[in-house]
């Protein structure tokens, strides 16, 4: 009786303490957490994921971003470092080395630096949104 009681208590908990809003999950996945308390670490290393929430406990199999935030920031960047290349290139006529002095760091800033929010991003509106690969066989079975 008393463990039923607990685990009543536990599960109301864990009620509370789901992100229900679409501004919620956005701030949860740019910060990296764990999309359905928003206080578990998501990620293991730069980019691998840990097995589960160590707060909620969500398994994060569902979680697979595949390439899109990589695609995401490539547009994003390569439009910006370009644009940037191609004006300065106008303006200035700079010798090579300074094309390449500007821009390789900018590129590594640009890509490196928001991969880590993006894919939290990504996996955070996968799990709002329950997007999931379709599959042969019609009934849901999660
Ligand atoms: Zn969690």
């Amino acid at each position: 009786m008393a463990d039923m009681a607990k685990a009543d208590i536990a599960k109301a908990d864990m009620a509370q303490n789901t992100i229900s809003t679409l501004a919620g999950s956005i701030g949860a996945g740019l910060s990296c957490a764990c999309p359905r308390c928003g206080r578990g670490k998501l990620f293991r290393g730069f980019l691998s994921l840990r097995a589960r929430c160590d707060v909620c406990g969500l398994d994060y199999s569902f979680a697979d971003s595949g390439d899109g935030p990589a695609v995401f920031i490539m547009f994003l960047a390569g439009a910006i470092v370009v644009g940037a290349a191609l004006v300065t290139e106008a303006q200035y006529h700079p010798p090579y080395w300074v094309h390449a002095a500007l821009w390789l760091p900018l590129i590594f800033i640009l890509t490196l630096g928001p991969l880590r929010p993006m894919k939290g991003l990504m996996i955070a509106l996968q799990y709002h949104h329950k997007a999931a690969e379709s599959r042969f066989g019609g009934a849901d079975k999660s």
